[in-house]
């Protein structure tokens, strides 16, 4: 059975990055009927928070990442960690290490000054030493002092590491707490994970836990390390770039369905598929198919996904999406407070890209809007008055659907030997605000013939206000 895992760090938001590793391990466990683990890596107790946890788990969600076990707390497992290193110790795999923090950095210093890569150099490895007193020892891993370590990276291909390279980590410190190195081994192993799908900023990490997965006799597991994200200018993604958080994009008024295609064309391809479901990613999905090279974020491709998404969305749907977006607009959007959203959000979710742009858009069915200067100098002529007056008496009488309102514009703009624009514009901006809407026989339709007439009403008694 196929188990993957998403293993983030509680020290900030759910990033885009982030979400998209976590989107290639889930979408594998489900290719292939597997269980998908999340577990919190939460032993950087200065960087760690709750709300940071609340934060993943919501983006998680939002995203529809399902998880079959946990949340795993990694600070919930302490005593496992000591358990395991306890036999590493006995089985003289590990041994308790007491330089102390001055005497490290001494070393260093002396390993730069004469240009060597600093590294511990193994001294309480072998030591008979007697411990000193009162300081609290770390446990370090006796990695082995020759041959290498190579595996099959399921991305990479074949990657080798020469033990030489590696000294002894340590994978229990002073407190008690686990390096990321021991606790990530101890929990892929203890959580029967198969494949470890990551981002590659830890493949210099996985020669480590390998050495340890060899000392405690363990097989391996697969190992898929993803290309990191870099910006449009080539980069690596930040927040320079504009929205990394995966709320975000949420709040800013995407589609978790567009920002899970996104991230799943983003280093993975199928074919020259764009815009597909997450049931066909979850058909088709496959590490082989991941790029070798990082790939890059292209906030445009994003938006335009979204507006893909956003046009075959569920009217109902959107329109509860953006109801609190209206009503922080200062929009009255309930019984008796304007038009049906869902219907209003039929009539413009093709027109836009977002929720947010859906909001902003649907306002002047909510409010009655003030044209700008400019559209009033230009629409509101003197000239113009004595047709609008005759309209609001046609669309006092007219069938009340599209074809009704639209066969009043067109007679009164026939009995002012106007064009249709002439007067349909005008109207426009007198009961809208603005100058582009949909066409405006489908808008006053929405609208209400009573709100219309009021609208109308006002505009002309105030004319050309
Ligand atoms: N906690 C690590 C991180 O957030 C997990 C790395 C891993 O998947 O092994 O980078």
């Amino acid at each position: 059975m196929i188990r993957t895992r998403f293993a983030p760090s509680p020290t900030g938001y759910l990033h885009v990055g982030g979400a998209r590793t976590a989107l290639f391990s889930w979408a594998y466990a489900r290719r292939h009927g597997g269980r998908f683990i999340l577990r919190i890596e939460d032993t950087d107790l200065e960087r760690s928070t709750a709300q940071s946890t609340q934060g993943i788990l919501d983006g998680m969600d939002w995203l529809g990442l399902d998880h079959d076990e946990g949340p795993f707390h990694q600070m919930q497992r302490l005593s496992r960690y000591h358990e395991v290193a306890e036999q590493l110790l006995r089985e003289g795999h590990a041994y308790r290490c007491y330089a102390s923090r001055e005497e490290l950095e001494a070393l260093r210093e002396r390993q730069r000054a004469a240009g060597l890569k600093p590294r511990y150099d193994g001294r309480w490895r072998d030591s008979k030493a007697i411990p000193p007193a009162g300081v609290e020892p770390v446990v370090r891993l006796k990695n082995p002092l020759e041959g290498e370590v190579t595996f099959r990276d399921l991305v990479k291909g074949d990657v080798t590491v020469a033990n030489a390279e590696l000294d002894d980590l340590v994978l229990l410190r002073a407190d008690g707490v686990p390096t990321y190195n021991f606790g990530v081994v101890i929990d892929d192993l203890d959580m029967n994970i198969t494949h470890v799908i990551r981002g590659d900023d830890h493949v210099n990490n996985t020669p480590r836990q390998i050495n340890i997965l060899k000392a405690l006799g363990a097989s391996l597991p697969q190992y898929a390390h993803v290309p990191m994200i870099l910006g449009p200018d080539g980069e690596r993604l930040s927040k320079r770039h504009g929205a990394v958080s995966v709320i975000q994009y949420r709040d800013d008024g995407y589609l978790p369905e567009a920002l899970v295609n996104y991230l799943a064309r983003l280093g993975w391809s199928h074919g020259d598929e764009e815009v597909f479901s997450r049931e066909q990613l979850v058909e088709w999905f496959d590490l082989a198919a991941i790029n070798r090279a990082p790939a890059r974020f292209d906030p445009e491709k994003l938006r335009w996904l979204n507006q893909q998404y956003l046009k075959f969305a569920d009217d109902a749907r959107l329109a509860g999406l953006a109801r609190p977006l209206l009503e922080a607009r200062g929009c009255d959007v309930g019984a008796g407070g304007g038009p049906d959203p869902a219907r209003v959000a039929g009539l413009l979710k093709e027109r836009v890209a977002t929720v947010t742009e859906l909001a902003d858009a649907a306002v002047y069915f909510y409010r009655f809007m003030v044209p700008s200067d400019e559209s009033r100098a230009r629409y509101l002529t003197p000239a113009v008055r004595a047709p609008l007056a005759d309209l609001r008496g046609r669309l006092a009488t007219a069938t009340w659907d599209d074809h009704g309102i639209q066969d009043a514009i067109k007679a009164t703009a026939a009995a002012h030997g106007l064009k249709m624009p002439g007067v349909a514009m005008p109207l426009r901006v007198m009961v809208t605000g603005e100058a582009q809407t949909p066409s405006i026989d489908r808008v006053l339709e929405l609208l209400g013939r009573k709100e219309t007439l009021r609208r109308l009403d006002e505009r002309l008694a105030a004319y050309p206000a």
